[in-house]
């Protein structure tokens, strides 16, 4: 081998740009976690107690509601609102079509139909005039997503729900901390659902997910439904219920993680805006925000021609990417039946939409190399994968 061909394979000593990465966050708190981990198996409430009753009033306080009942994930969640409202067989929900799959399965969980609707060209999330193209006489609630972290048009969506007389479900699995004219998501509608599947803008180090409400005979339903249906004693199972509850461990851990969220946020609010001022090619647009919201970036999204090829190229430069989602929940086999429309925009959107690198503690000089590359990438030649 000769001394050029070996300098030219020397490993590359640029580090790569992960699509996310959990470790800067969680390295602070390593030994918080240890500590909690053995607090927890020392009083061995591992389900219900102390530690479940003291994260569900922090995580009502953070969300300016009155009650939150603690679930086992986020999905569940959705589907306990649903039953706790008495939604059900026969029932529609107007659903997003752009969202992750959960939305729509929660709605068949509880046994009720979803009504696939479009959404906004700019923000791709869900608007009042979708809403009013999937109402029908049977439909019980809309979901509104706030996908990527961004809150869904809150006041519109509000008067539709009323003017229609139907419920207003709030699907903040990806929006922890966002606002909605500075009010937290969550409280705005009806109820709230989060998720802390653990890389959403609070994780739980496992499976987790809580719901939100000012409505207390709700909430109490929730907390029935989602406990064997016991309401009274521990042998009293008022109604068939079902187990979905929220680990004694999962919510200690979560109050370890609360207090640092509003400052993640800040961190993800930050890096978003360096990438506005960072990116140098009009090739990619990234998704509208609407003035009345605080992102909480989630997910930070653009959408480019090209897309696959475009990904190909920042992979081969180290650049991680992703897709929220390649293809639409309306188009996904499990939920075929029940949508033999197009949704043009929702389409169009999918086959465009990529997923850049953000998260809590990750380098602005990274945020640079982003740019960088999708600079070369998009206004040079697409190198095409052999
Ligand atoms: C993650 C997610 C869910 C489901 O949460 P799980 O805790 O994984 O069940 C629901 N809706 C949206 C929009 C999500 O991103």
């Amino acid at each position: 081998m000769s001394p050029r061909t070996a300098a030219a394979s020397a490993p590359v000593t640029t580090s790569n740009v992960p699509f996310y990465d959990l470790a800067p966050a969680h390295a602070p708190l390593l030994d918080q976690f240890e500590r909690t981990f053995r607090e927890i198996i020392k009083s061995s409430a591992f389900i219900g107690g102390q530690a479940v009753e003291d994260f569900e009033v922090s995580w009502a306080a953070y969300c300016g509601v009155k009650h939150a009942v603690g679930v086992a994930n986020g999905t569940d969640s959705i589907e306990l609102i649903l039953r706790g409202l008495g939604i059900g067989p026969g029932d529609e929900v107007i659903v997003p079509a752009n969202t992750f799959v959960a939305t729509a399965e929660a709605v068949l969980a509880a046994g009720a139909v979803p009504r696939f609707v479009g959404v906004d060209p700019g923000t791709l999330l869900l608007t009042a005039d979708e809403v009013r193209t999937g109402l029908r006489a049977n439909t019980a609630a809309i979901i509104a997503v706030h996908l990527y972290g961004q809150p869904a048009p809150m006041d519109e969506l509000h008067a539709v729900s009323t003017a229609a007389g139907v419920a207003l479900i709030e699907d903040a699995a990806q929006a922890h901390g966002a606002t909605w004219e500075g009010k937290p998501v969550g409280g705005l509608g009806t109820a709230g659902s989060f998720s802390f599947y653990p890389g959403k803008n609070l994780g739980a180090l496992g499976d987790a997910g809580i719901v939100v409400t000012n409505d207390a005979a709700l909430a109490s339903r929730v907390r029935i439904l989602a406990n064997h249906g016991r309401a009274a004693g521990h042998h009293d199972h008022a109604v068939c219920g079902r187990n979905s509850r929220l680990d004694g461990l999962q919510a200690a851990l979560l109050s370890c993680k609360l207090p640092h969220l509003d400052s993640w946020n800040s961190d993800r609010r930050r890096l978003a805006k360096l990438y506005e001022q960072s990116l140098t090619t009009s090739g990619i647009r990234m998704v509208k925000q609407d003035p009345r919201a605080a992102s909480a970036y989630h997910l930070l999204v653009g959408l480019v021609d090209d897309r696959d090829n475009v990904r190909k190229s920042l992979d081969r430069r180290g650049i991680g990417t992703s897709i929220h989602y390649p293809l639409p929940c309306h188009r996904q086999p499990a939920f075929g039946e029940f949508y033999d429309g197009y949704l043009p925009i929702v389409e169009r959107a999918a086959a465009r939409i990529v997923s850049l690198p953000i998260y809590p503690g990750m380098a602005d000089n990274d945020v640079g190399r982003v740019c960088q590359a999708l600079h070369e990438v998009i206004e040079g030649e697409i190198e095409v994968q052999p």
